[in-house]
């Protein structure tokens, strides 16, 4: 019977000088976690890391005094399977949300996520399985996908650079082998015409193929200025226009998607079951078009993202409608093991965190996993320095 015997948490920079419509990344910075476990494989108790995607500060503060904690005061057979022979994150999840109201998710979503990440790597790796087979197995999904859909998110805006610094950007994802590319929009100096500028500068590098190319406004339009966009941008056809107002405001989103007859993206912001029951209710999303982000560390976990899942496939949608947020191993695994379209990257950021194995290569705009049991950090060697440095 595996018990948790420690549970090690620090907090690492991810910081860049790029921006986008809403923040800058020069703070940003991310919680690692490391969940040690009391067997012991050659030679060494066998480990489980998580951290916090990107684009949410690190959660130190409520991992401390509240969900490691619990954890660890859980009674060790609270934890496990029912037959007892490895780690169950389902019942662990319920040890680390006791005592919280509903609701005003905030950060919190993001703690248990943390830990969540780390818990499904320990459990795969104590059953010698990379966890897309271990999904696959535990929740009877079938065979996992071999590859997975990626995009390239990038297109941030940054100091110094222009349109011919964009499009070498756009150019540099293309030759790593992705197909669709994902650029800001929403903070151009020159308004709504400066982003076109930067729309159709990108669209020549793409031979004009709209259908390859997404944009993303971080939620910064009010409704008027997210219609002007919407029509301006509806020629292009474009791949999807993301989070083009605040992700909490649904009737801004339904009254767009009643008038912008292309595609929508949103949900990287939407943190737990009840949002995003919320959004499939109110936010006029489109089952045969539209693309849900929920990124399942920064909402929870894998073991509430299950629950979104099928709440969305009882909503008539396709797990295929969904491609998260985040750009990271984690969300790799649950793509290929759940059938979902794809998963988001971006090339070079977010390091040391984001990204997949360091032998991973993208081909014809797809990425295949490794079979490296648990979620595979150790073959992202920059990464699993740090991890590694948690527990000595
Ligand atoms: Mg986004």
């Amino acid at each position: 019977m595996p018990r948790i015997t420690a549970i090690h948490e620090g907090t690492i920079p991810i910081s860049s000088s790029m921006s986008n419509a809403y923040i800058t990344f020069k703070d940003m910075d991310c919680s690692i976690v490391a969940v040690e476990s009391d067997v012991i494989r050659d030679g060494r108790p066998v480990v489980g890391y998580g951290f916090n995607s990107n684009g949410r500060y690190s959660v130190g503060e409520i991992l401390r005094r509240r969900i490691i904690p619990r954890l660890l005061q859980a009674p060790a057979e609270s934890l496990l399977t029912h037959d007892g022979t490895n780690i169950d994150p389902v019942r662990a999840w319920e040890a680390m949300t006791q005592n919280e109201k509903p609701g005003g998710h905030g950060e919190r979503p993001v703690a248990v996520g943390v830990i969540d990440m780390a818990l499904h790597d320990l459990a795969a790796k104590l059953d010698g399985l990379p966890l897309h087979r271990w999904l696959a197995r535990e929740h009877a999904l079938g065979a996992p996908d071999d590859d997975v859909f990626v995009y390239a998110a990038g297109g941030y805006y940054a100091p110094g650079k222009g349109t011919r610094e964009l499009q070498d950007e756009i150019r540099r994802f293309l030759d790593l082998g992705y197909r669709v590319v994902k650029i800001k929009i929403g903070a151009d100096e020159g308004g709504l015409a400066g982003d076109l500028r930067r729309v159709e500068a990108v669209l020549d590098v793409l031979d004009g193929a709209g259908d390859r190319l997404a944009v993303d406004a971080n939620g910064r339009f009010d409704l008027n200025t997210a219609l002007r966009y919407g029509q301006a941008l509806e020629p292009y056809g474009l791949f999807w226009y993301e989070e083009p107002g605040d992700p909490l405001d649904f009737a801004l989103h339904a009254t767009l998607a009643e008038n912008y007859p292309g595609a929508l993206a949103t949900g990287e912001n939407i943190f737990s079951l009840p949002d995003a029951r919320n959004l499939l209710r109110y936010a006029g999303m489109r089952p045969d078009r539209d693309t849900l982000q929920i990124d399942p560390v920064l909402s929870y976990g894998l073991v509430e993202y299950r629950r979104v899942l099928h709440l969305l496939t009882r909503h008539g949608w396709s797990p295929r409608t969904c491609i998260p947020h985040g750009g990271h191993q984690f969300s790799l695994h649950i793509a290929a093991a759940f059938h979902l379209g794809g998963n988001e990257s971006y090339p070079g950021e977010f390091q040391p965190t984001g990204g997949f194995a360091d032998t991973a290569t993208v081909t014809e705009g797809r990425v295949t996993l490794t079979d490296t049991p648990g979620i595979g950090f150790e073959e992202k060697a920059g990464l699993y320095r740090v991890l590694r440095g948690l527990h000595g």
